[in-house]
């Protein structure tokens, strides 16, 4: 009989962030599918009862609390004694929260203190046979593995956006309060602030609709034998500006800096999507002056819908990579397209 004991960290407002809500999703979907299985939750934060209060037609059998004014910062000191006192506190067996940066600071160190075993990068949890098992992806996601373990409590980090978040109406939940005795010497570290680039600078964007990639077209000499970099910045600022779309960047045009040529300032290697990039998983895709080569387009694996723009009808994209090629200057699309949003 398996007890299934979900984790998650407050916000700062004291509610539940959708990565937590997306464990305790996958979380009732296993325990409904674990004969005999029992669903704990233990949260943790300054203050939780308005999150629990949020979850509280989870269909929980406990819900566990470590809460004070300590427990309001991410600190490996003072997280890995919560979770470990959780997890003792549940008697849980299998353990599964979500892959914060909060978490995943902590959760290896708790499992070693819970005597457990770990799985991070978990994309999915299900009962396979009665027995729960694991999803992961290996070999920069080409393969991927289903793993189950004996080994008790099994800790599980489930990465976002892969599961359905639970949504259910708010209630007046009663919380188990797990105290924790934390010695000073826990609590040296202190969060002093937060330092992150404004909503607009910050082009990476898991959770947008549209992923749109900049290839080193943009930089190249156009038909007028110039290169329009300064221009090319703009209508790719522009649109994402206006659509709040995710930006991606091919292997060459990260590249450019090194070699000396203009280059789009706002561009870094996180923007990389492909085989020594990033996979990333939107609705839509849209490649712009990009070639659409091979170890660029394997970044393109979760893309449900793809469409490339490019000036040549031969181009990579054109060899079945595409749903749509658009054969057209990038330059004129775009801009075209930032005025016509621009006039919605
Ligand atoms: C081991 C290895 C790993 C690699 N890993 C990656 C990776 O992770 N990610 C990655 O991206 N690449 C990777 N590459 C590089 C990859 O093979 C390609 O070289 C790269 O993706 C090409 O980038 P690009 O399409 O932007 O540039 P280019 O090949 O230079 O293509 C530019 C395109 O822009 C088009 N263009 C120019 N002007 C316009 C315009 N006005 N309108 C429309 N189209 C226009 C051109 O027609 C051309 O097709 C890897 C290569 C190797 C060997």
């Amino acid at each position: 009989m398996e007890t299934i004991l979900v984790l998650a960290h407050t916000e700062a407002d004291g509610s539940l962030g959708k990565a937590a809500l997306e464990t305790l999703g996958a979380a009732k979907t296993l325990s409904a599918s674990l004969a005999g299985s029992t669903l704990v939750v233990g949260l943790i934060g300054t203050e939780v009862q308005a999150a629990a209060n949020q979850i509280a037609a989870a269909g929980a059998a406990r819900l566990l609390g470590v809460a004070g004014a300590e427990f309001a910062q991410p600190r490996y000191s003072s997280d890995v004694l919560a979770v470990e006192a959780l997890g003792k506190a549940a008697a849980a067996t299998i353990i599964l929260a979500p892959a914060t940066s909060r978490m995943n600071r902590v959760l290896a160190g708790a499992t070693q203190r819970l005597g457990g075993r770990i799985d991070t990068h978990a994309t999915g949890i299900a009962a396979a046979d009665g027995k729960p098992a694991v999803t992961r992806w290996y070999y920069r996601q080409r393969m991927e593995a289903v793993l189950s373990r004996t080994q008790r409590p099994w800790v599980v980090a489930l990465e976002s956006g892969c599961s359905a978040a639970f949504a259910g109406a708010a209630g007046q939940a009663a919380v188990e309060l797990v105290p924790v005795a934390l010695p000073a010497a826990h609590q040296r570290t202190t969060v002093t602030g937060i330092q992150a680039p404004s909503a607009d600078e910050q082009t990476i964007r898991p959770d947008a609709k549209l992923l749109f990639v900049a290839g080193a077209g943009w930089t190249k000499k156009q038909a007028d034998g110039q290169a329009h970099a300064a221009e090319a910045e703009q209508i790719i600022l522009g649109f994402l500006g206006q659509t709040k779309s995710s930006l991606g960047s091919t292997k060459s045009l990260v590249d450019l800096s090194g070699e000396g040529q203009q280059v789009l300032k706002f561009m870094s290697h996180l923007n990389q999507i492909g085989q020594t990039g990033a996979t990333p998983r939107h609705a839509k895709g849209l490649a712009t002056c990009c070639h659409g080569e091979e170890p660029h387009t394997v970044g393109w694996r979760f893309i449900n819908e793809r469409r490339a723009i490019n000036l040549n009808a031969a181009c990579s994209w054109a060899q079945g990579k595409a749903d749509v090629l658009y054969v057209a200057d990038a330059f004129a699309v775009m801009r075209k397209v930032n005025e016509l949003l621009a006039a919605k």
